[in-house]
């Protein structure tokens, strides 16, 4: 097996950290303090910048996952958690909504300008009580008008209060379809922005739909059965997974780089063994997470048996390590890693959200579990 990545990867994995501009960098450090306005240009900003390097449309148009996706996508969650979230959601698990399942007339109107950077886009799907694996959606489509009204309400999206687009998954029927809805159309209403743990550079909201009027050339579907939201949701699931690989080594390398600066009784505290067993135990965990989350990437294109059982195995290995790795490095950073606004501490913090986000820690064990007992 070749570990390596050939030379257009690696140049765009690369060049992502290159990309942007101070004035960008500066709008991205700034992206917790700004207003929903300011969030939103300087999302799109940087979407426009990764757009023309070729960032937005990875994986759009085969569907493919592949190991240097993978690896491009861990450059930039190393760059800013906060964009890498809200670009993620918008490109990979938005964007391939459209482009896998879309009409052309989406394509054009939708996919062109988002792959360019040019829009932002967001998938509503969990509700209330519901999560694809046990309970049904209350959301609901019903014919009407040339289209459909659809009526129901989500209580986290991402992008929500940034977004021009937002995919609504509800029922039609006995089927399962998703409602592209433009922002501000009438009936849709974007919720206050949430207060969260982490990802605070992200918006995030209720979204709710009264009697919503959506064409009916704006539905992607109405799919029998729910392989459509399953597969959404994997898309999800490696975005995550690739999060957590930028998390862990923006954690590694601040406590290295304090370890190696910072000094306690005369010495740099990385000649003290305690700390140079957490630093070994960090890279240690860094270098398996991403064997794992390469190895599931380039098996989920392989279409093996085991490639959905191996990405539920990386989405918990990965996004565990980066809370254990974060944890190392805020211990090493000592004091100044209990203060806020640090990469060891954000990433504890953020953490959290990649372990419940998409499918959580719990149910891929139940579905790691549910494998190996059909598999014996
Ligand atoms: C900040 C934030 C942003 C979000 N953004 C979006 C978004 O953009 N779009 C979107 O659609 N959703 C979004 N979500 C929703 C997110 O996907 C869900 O929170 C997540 O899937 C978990 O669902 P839940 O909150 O309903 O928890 P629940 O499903 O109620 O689970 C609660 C607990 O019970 C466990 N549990 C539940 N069912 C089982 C089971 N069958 N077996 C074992 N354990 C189980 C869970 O693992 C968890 O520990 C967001 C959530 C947050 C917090």
């Amino acid at each position: 097996m070749n570990f390596d990545f050939d030379k257009t990867e690696k140049t765009l994995r690369d060049k992502i950290n290159g990309l942007f501009d101070p004035d960008s960098k500066a709008a991205l450090a700034n992206l917790e303090n700004g207003d929903i306005d300011e969030v939103r240009e300087a999302t799109l900003n940087c979407s426009k910048i990764l757009g023309q390097a070729g960032y937005m449309a990875l994986g759009l148009d085969d569907g493919k996952n592949g190991a240097s996706l993978t690896a491009t996508q861990e450059s930039l969650a190393v760059v800013s958690p906060s964009l890498f979230l809200s670009v993620e959601v918008s490109a990979r698990v938005f964007g391939r909504l459209v482009a896998v399942y879309g009409t052309p007339d989406q394509e054009e109107k939708i996919l062109l300008p988002m792959k360019e950077g040019l829009l932002i886009g967001t998938v509503a799907i969990s509700e209330g009580g519901m999560n694809i694996e046990n309970d049904p959606l209350d959301t609901a489509g019903v014919s009407s008008d040339d289209g459909f009204r659809v009526s129901g309400s989500k209580g986290h999206v991402v992008n929500g209060p940034i977004a021009d687009w937002i995919a609504v998954a509800g029922k039609v029927g006995d089927e399962i379809g998703f409602f592209l809805i433009k922002k501000d159309s009438e009936g849709m209403s974007i919720g206050q922005r949430l207060t969260t743990l982490g990802y605070n550079g992200v918006t995030i909201s209720a979204v709710t739909l009264e009697n919503c009027h959506v064409p009916s050339t704006y539905i992607i579907g109405p799919f029998e059965g729910e392989e459509q939201l399953k597969t959404v949701r994997r898309w999800e699931d490696q975005a995550l997974t690739a999060a957590s690989l930028g998390q862990i080594q923006r954690s590694f390398d601040t406590a290295l780089n304090y370890a190696k600066n910072h000094k306690s009784g005369g010495k740099p505290i990385i000649a003290y063994q305690e700390v140079g067993f957490k630093l070994a135990e960090m890279l240690t965990l860094l270098q398996t997470a991403q064997l794992l989350a390469y190895r599931a990437a380039w098996m989920a294109d392989t279409g093996d048996r085991e490639a959905a059982v191996l990405a539920h195995c990386a989405k918990v290995f990965c996004t565990e390590s980066s809370e254990k790795v974060a944890s190392y490095a805020l211990q090493i950073l000592g004091g100044q890693g209990y203060i806020s606004g640090n990469p060891a501490e954000e990433g504890y913090r953020e953490s959290k959200y990649l372990q419940i986000a998409g499918t959580s820690s719990e149910i891929s064990r139940m579905k790691i579990a549910d494998n190996v007992l059909m598999s014996q």
